[in-house]
């Protein structure tokens, strides 16, 4: 699933995603965590300071999201 997010593009990977939570706690706003216990987007998605976007995005242990600006990969 993907999504844009100010002018970024937020790519999920959800076979990847082991449910740790971190990007929840850096950017709860975008994230939260389904019933299956695997990262989903929030229904609403309000722009956010893309700095801590990225993190959140680079912090999964997995490379679970990808953070696109443009067609240029920046995380991971
Ligand atoms: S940080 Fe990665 S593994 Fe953890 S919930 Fe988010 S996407 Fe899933």
């Amino acid at each position: 699933m993907e999504r844009d997010i100010g002018d970024l593009t937020i790519e999920i990977d959800r076979t990847l995603c082991i449910g740790s939570g971190s990007c929840v706690g850096l950017a709860s706003e975008t994230f939260e965590i389904d019933e299956q216990n695997l990262v989903r987007f929030q229904d609403e998605t309000p722009d956010i300071d893309p700095e801590r976007l990225k993190e959140a995005c680079a912090v999964c242990p997995v490379d679970a999201l990808r953070v696109y600006d443009g067609d240029e990969q920046i995380v991971p």
